[in-house]
């Protein structure tokens, strides 16, 4: 019966200590989760569609950051490259100077 008490204890340590190293690791800022939008919605960027396209960039023109927009690394790796084929077909900017 000890035995069990013991181990149960040590268990609760341990699930303590791993909570509260999560608990270090939040971020002390809010921000809303954010999900790529390209898996979520089953969409495909492309650069046939360049309204679409003009949501991942800045009003200057350049591509915004994962970090920023949620992407996936793969959707954003495409989504690059769509842009940048967009541009060169000018349905995009290369650059906005105001
Ligand atoms: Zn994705």
């Amino acid at each position: 019966m000890s035995d069990e008490r013991i181990k149960s204890e040590t268990e609760n340590n341990y699930t303590e200590n791993t909570r509260e190293g999560e608990e270090r690791r939040k971020p002390r800022t809010f921000y809303k989760k954010k999900v790529c939008r390209f898996c979520t919605q089953k969409l495909k960027a492309s650069y046939k569609e360049p309204d679409a396209l003009k949501r991942f960039i800045t009003e200057r023109g350049k591509i915004l950051p994962r970090r920023i927009t949620g992407t996936c690394a793969k959707d954003q790796r495409k989504l690059a490259t769509e842009i940048k084929r967009a541009r060169s077909l000018a349905l995009l900017p290369f650059v906005v100077n105001e």
